[in-house]
């Protein structure tokens, strides 16, 4: 703890500015009580660059709930008026596209709201926050430094970087990613599953129009979905086998587009063109521990799912919004924020609802990847029955918002 001004403050050192460790210090540096933070943010690759004419090519399906948080961190209005490209439907089926059964539709119309949801570029979410955080005086943005070692006891935290530097803080925030050094050099256990999946990612120019909806097929090697975005093109995300994947990856265009065209059952017609390709390797991982002394893992580093419903990111802002609402109250309260006990409230708050969403996506995996001559039918069957119950639809339409369970205060917050 330091004092500025005859001010107490307490010094976070946030490792990893992605898109979660970005979101958690505007969220700290919000509002009125700015004042009561010093914050450090370590960051290997450089500043993000967004581009007008460049649709970044990982781009994610974000809730309402993480449109709120990004709101409340004063970043939502200069992504929307960049580029976000909201989907106002969602068509899932596994087989035949023009079946009358095995399709699930939903609407946002049936449950009121003007979406389901937007999908956003990584770059521009950074670019956007980094914005937000220009010209704090509490805040040290450091790019092209790296955490090397970290020591975190009950009296204090700290670490030193790749580039020699000692740095101390009261409460070191991991949001380093699924690979987390923080959570490595302090060897808190994991459980995690390869699934011996990749995704691959790019951009495609389709003969039909989108028509603000998100398309997913199950296939039994994994789902692959078709996300639309602002120019028209759709996000395609491709998840299957390490060997398969790597062949589309590697394939010459024209098979590319002609495996995709067959993979979506011609959904949206010819894919007419296509970007280029990259992989991401897939795993299901959870921190057994989200804390140990004056150390709070966040988003990926805690855990990472399944892109099938697209959670990920989601959770892990709700994971930023969650731990900054319980240090603010913290510091309001008088205590610690770095104490053990603030840390585990943070825990105890966000790990039950991570686990659940990890373990439906598992299970989900599961079911569509098994293959055998009942399950298809009986798997087509059941989406046909959800798509007949209107209050079934309806309550996972506000579940994949965002909307349900408690919500930390950034989260609720409605639009302006
Ligand atoms: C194919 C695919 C599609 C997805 N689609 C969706 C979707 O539609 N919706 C959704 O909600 N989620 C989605 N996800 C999940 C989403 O990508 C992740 O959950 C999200 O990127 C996690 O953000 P993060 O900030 O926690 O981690 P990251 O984005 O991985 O950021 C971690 C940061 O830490 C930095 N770092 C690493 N090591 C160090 C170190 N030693 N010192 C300092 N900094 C370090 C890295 O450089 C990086 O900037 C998808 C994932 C995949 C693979």
């Amino acid at each position: 703890m330091t004092r500025r001004g005859g001010e107490q403050t307490r010094s976070v050192l946030i490792i990893g500015g992605g898109p979660v460790g970005l979101a958690i210090a505007a969220l700290l540096l919000e509002g009125s009580a700015a004042q009561q933070w010093s914050v450090r943010l370590l960051e290997p690759r450089p500043a993000p660059q967004w581009a007008r004419d460049d649709i970044d090519l990982r781009v994610f399906a974000l809730s309402r709930a993480s449109q709120n948080i990004l709101r409340s961190a004063g970043a939502w209005d200069g992504i929307a008026a960049r580029r976000a490209s909201p989907y106002r439907r969602m068509v899932v089926w596994e087989g035949d596209f023009r079946a009358a059964v095995g399709k699930l539709t939903f609407d946002c119309a049936e449950i009121g709201e003007p979406d389901l949801g937007h999908i956003v570029e990584d770059r521009l979410i950074r670019s956007c926050l980094l914005e937000v955080l220009a010209g704090r005086e509490n805040l040290d943005l450091r790019f092209g430094v790296e955490l090397a070692t970290v020591r975190a006891e009950p009296g204090g935290a700290e670490i030193t970087t790749t580039a020699g530097e000692t740095l101390t803080a009261d409460i070191v925030i991991a949001a380093d990613g699924g690979a987390s050094t923080v959570r490595s050099l302090l060897e808190l256990p994991v459980v995690g599953v390869p699934y011996g999946q990749e995704a691959v990612v790019a951009h495609v120019a389709t003969e039909c129009a989108h028509a603000d909806t998100a398309w997913q097929r199950f296939l039994d090697t994994g789902p692959v979905a078709l996300l639309p975005l602002t120019d028209g093109r759709s996000s395609v995300v491709w998840s299957t086998g390490t060997e398969q994947a790597r062949m589309l990856s590697t394939a010459s265009e024209a098979e590319f587009m002609a495996a995709l065209q067959s993979a979506t059952d011609g959904a949206l017609g010819m894919i007419s063109s296509v970007s280029e390709r990259v992989r991401f390797p897939l795993r299901a991982m959870h921190a057994r521990q989200y804390c140990s002394a004056r150390v709070a893992l966040i988003g990926d580093a805690a855990h990472t799912i399944h892109p099938l419903a697209g959670q990920g990111m989601n959770l892990g802002l709700l994971d930023a919004a969650v731990l900054a609402e319980v240090l603010r109250a913290a510091v309001g309260r008088g205590e610690d924020p770095g104490d053990l006990r603030v840390l585990r409230r943070y825990e105890r708050r966000q790990k039950g609802r991570n686990i659940k969403s990890l373990l439906t996506m598992d299970a989900l995996h599961r079911v569509f990847t098994r293959s055998g001559p009942l399950l298809a039918p009986v798997r087509a069957a059941g989406m046909s029955l959800v798509d007949a119950l209107p209050a079934a639809k309806r309550a996972l339409m506000r579940e994949a918002l965002g909307l349900v369970g408690e919500l930390p205060e950034a989260a609720r917050r409605q639009l302006a």
